[in-house]
């Protein structure tokens, strides 16, 4: 028993290790095929970045969100390095049944913490296969979160850990029934059952057990790691060692997820001067090597585990879009491809192989199969990525929240978008409407520019505009970046009233720009078309410096905390201050909703009658989980008297999209239910009075979704879509007379009848 225990697992180890290091090999080899990112993106601030891989790893900051299930995992991930050293031990027992570690094998910390471990790791795993068993596609089906991942490679992984984690415990107990261990103690805190049960039992007997579990437990240990390296792409498995250097190489340095911004379009790790760009410069992403190294080692660290899709608007409303399964085929595209590529293979612009036929001779042909397929194509072109799955985004940004490995998937998908935009001039035809209206009258509707300050005339005090009636922004507090839906469309330009007013009576000096000024080039950028975001950015930084009194010719500069900007839309605000800066652009930019909550606790704006009824506040993706404000427009919504506040399932951070993000706005729905009848249904099932939000594109979604749900009979009449700039200046603006009876405006009683807000 005892040799061939030894012989058995001395094999398994060697070929494992062999393996396991030409796997690692291997994998680098795989990321280098990747293009360079620029310089200092991704290795700035390392100790903060080291600081982030600790705390997401031991504090498991990331998955905890998860609630139990993060807690369970974080027993599997800590326990496998934790009792890493148990491996070192079994090998001894192997050829003495009673041998300990030297030094710290019967030290008591040491013990508790193999025992504290040993236990952890197989409750944990435990509770992870239950998890797995009650949330199996079968029944919900897409709904399920594992849904599309690969079940045969999960449950080998989950059946090693157990089987691991219970040889342990095992060998602890034979450990204490041989050492004598002769009463429960705290060394053996866990296992002294299994030692009061081998007690009895004869010396040769309990070597022979050791030597069975010993064998079993390095056996198990090894033919993972045997699997694990002739397998490069099992997530599942790979994950434990790839999110290390996935978390520290994050886009975000100070350990934040890479939301808000995007980033500027770089061709082999140069940012592109679009003015002059080179000659051999790629635009987006058209093959899978044209992804980063980082992009590839994203793909590769998936571990399937489905919480990006769970959270997904797209794939939840009947999309083909789910984030993991577009991340699983990019990282199986570029394992298949691999062999390909390491072997020289690549195509010219003009589809020409590069590589000779002597360099492709030992290439197998499934890897020849793989470099043919278009990365964006449909089933019959054989893509990787369906067009359909590309356009369908929203960027909302919930899988990028909630990947616990942080994946990137929005940069990759816009990524893409790129290049179908601007090499290849293919999307849904619809969006092409905005992109001309942009080019031409600088904002998506395509409407005169005087009409940008129409909305002025229809308020009964003086909008200041500069240039006009002020002569720079240096005269007052904010300049009030209206934006095109807010000046163009009907309904956001309720908000855009309500809130200059709400500005008007606080006595906050304000101004709008005059009506030159174009789109932030939001949509045009998330739709791909970085060289018409870049054309409308340069042009508003411009004009928004010289507003500010900055006079580059002259080299007049006004400082950052000097240029303040004011926003009621979520999309301007994150472009101006997120990605302006890549522009030349820096202003201190708030979202209206953060103005006037400070107003409000400034008691500049004193919310006094009531509003009754119920409502439910809506996050914009925008304002929520690309710039985190979620407190300001639920303060405001708690300030206004009469206002009952319920939440739906999905709120804050995992906030369910409206569907307009990403250009959505510009496109038809035509593939499953519509993403903002999901949202209003979720909202509509509260039975709410007012349904309210902080962006002019959610109000449009909501309100269009409201209307078609009124027509239908499935919502009552007298629900509202207002955004909250609305309902405070519904409350600030009548306040109620003091009664005679003690009323006073400060302590309204509350109206018996619902008070409609205008
Ligand atoms: S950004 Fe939103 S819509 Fe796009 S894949 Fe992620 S969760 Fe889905
Ligand atoms: S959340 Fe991250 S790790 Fe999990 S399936 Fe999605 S991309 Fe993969």
């Amino acid at each position: 028993m005892q040799l061939a225990a030894i012989i058995v697992s001395l094999v398994l180890i060697a070929v494992g290790v062999a393996l396991f290091g030409r796997a690692i090999l291997q994998i680098y080899q795989h990321m280098r095929l990747g293009q360079p990112v620029p310089k200092g993106t991704r290795t700035g601030e390392p100790g903060r970045r080291t600081v982030t891989v600790v705390k997401e790893f031991l504090g498991h900051t990331r998955m905890n969100q998860w609630g139990p299930i993060g807690i369970a995992h974080w027993g599997v991930a800590v326990g496998f390095f934790a009792l890493l050293l148990t491996i070192a031990n079994a090998i001894g027992q192997l050829f003495k049944a009673d041998w300990l570690l030297p030094l710290i094998g019967d030290w008591l910390p040491y013990e508790i913490f193999t025992e504290f471990f040993a236990l952890v790791t197989t409750l944990g795993i435990l509770a992870l296969i239950v998890v797995r068993q009650l949330s199996k596609p079968g029944r919900p089906g897409r709904k399920s979160r594992f849904a599309g991942s690969n079940f045969g490679q999960a449950y080998f992984v989950e059946a090693v850990i157990l089987i691991v984690g219970a040889c342990i415990l095992t060998l602890r107990g034979l450990e204490g029934a041989q050492h004598g261990v002769d009463g429960y103690e705290a060394g053996f805190f866990v296992s002294y059952p299994l030692v009061a049960a081998f007690k009895g039992l004869s010396v040769g007997t309990l070597q022979n057990l050791t030597y069975l579990v010993a064998g079993i437990k390095i056996a198990t240990s090894f033919i993972w790691m045997i699997t694990v390296s002739l397998k490069t792409d099992m997530g599942v498995a790979w994950h434990r060692f790839l999110a290390f250097p996935n978390i520290w190489f994050k886009r975000e340095s100070d350990g934040d997820v890479a939301l808000g911004a995007l980033q500027p379009m770089v061709s082999k790790g140069e940012p592109i001067d679009f003015e002059d760009p080179a000659e051999d410069a790629v635009f987006g992403v058209s093959k899978i090597e044209e992804f980063s190294w980082k992009g590839l080692l994203d793909f590769s660290t998936c571990t399937e585990c489905g919480r990006c899709q769970s959270q997904c608007p797209a794939w939840n409303t009947g999309k083909p879009l789910s984030p993991k399964l577009l991340v699983m085929a990019l990282r199986d595209h570029a394992h298949a491809k691999a062999p390909y590529l390491l072997a020289g293979g690549g195509k010219n612009a003009e589809g020409e192989e590069r590589a000779t036929e002597e360099q492709l001779a030992n290439v197998p042909a499934a890897a020849l199969a793989e470099a043919d397929r278009p990365l964006i194509g449909t089933l019959e072109e054989n893509g990787v990525i369906d067009p359909d799955v590309l356009w369908s985004c929203t960027t909302c940004g919930a899988c990028v929240e909630q990947c616990p490995v942080d994946i990137e998937h929005v940069d990759h998908i816009v990524d893409m978008r790129r290049y179908q935009v601007m090499i290849e001039s293919s999307f849904p035809s619809e969006a092409g409407t905005m992109l001309k209206n942009l080019e031409k009258k600088g904002n998506p509707w395509g409407l005169a520019k005087k009409q940008r300050l129409a909305w002025t005339k229809e308020v009964d005090f003086e909008v200041p505009v500069v240039g006009k009636d002020v002569e720079d922004l240096t005269e007052v507090d904010y300049l009030y970046w209206v934006g095109c839906a807010g000046a163009l469309e009907d309904r956001a330009k309720k908000t855009t009233k309500a809130f200059a007013e709400l500005l008007h009576i606080a006595g906050v000096k304000f101004a709008i720009m005059g009506g030159e000024e174009a789109c932030t080039g939001d949509s045009a950028r998330r739709l791909g078309n970085e060289f018409l975001f870049q054309q409308l950015g340069q042009q508003n930084v411009e004009m928004l410096n010289m507003a500010f009194g900055e006079d580059a010719d002259e080299g007049v500069r006004v400082e950052k905390s000097k240029k303040k900007i004011v926003a009621t839309c979520p999309h301007c605000f994150n472009t101006i201050a997120n990605e302006y800066p890549q522009l030349g652009g820096e202003y201190e930019v708030i979202h209206h909703t953060q103005l006037l909550q400070h107003l409000v606790d400034e008691g500049k704006l004193v919310p006094v009658t009531p509003v009754e009824g119920l409502i439910t506040y809506h996050d914009p993706c925008y304002l929520g989980r690309h710039n985190k404000v979620y407190t300001p427009p639920r303060e405001i919504i708690a300030k206004v008297p009469g206002l009952r506040n319920e939440e739906m399932h999905r709120h804050k951070e995992r906030g369910f999209c409206c569907g307009a993000g990403g250009a959505r706005m510009w496109m038809e729905e035509r593939i499953g239910k519509r993403i903002n009848n999901e949202r209003v249904d979720e909202a509509l099932s509260l039975d709410p009075d007012i349904v309210s939000t902080a962006c002019p594109f959610c109000l449009v979604m909501l309100t269009d979704s409201v209307n078609g749900k009124k027509n239908e009979g499935k919502a009552k009449e007298s629900v509202q879509v207002v955004d909250v700039a609305q309902l405070l200046l519904d409350s600030v603006r009548t306040p109620v007379e003091p009664g005679g009876d003690g009323e006073t405006a400060d302590a309204p009683e509350p109206d018996p009848d619902p008070e409609p807000v205008k």
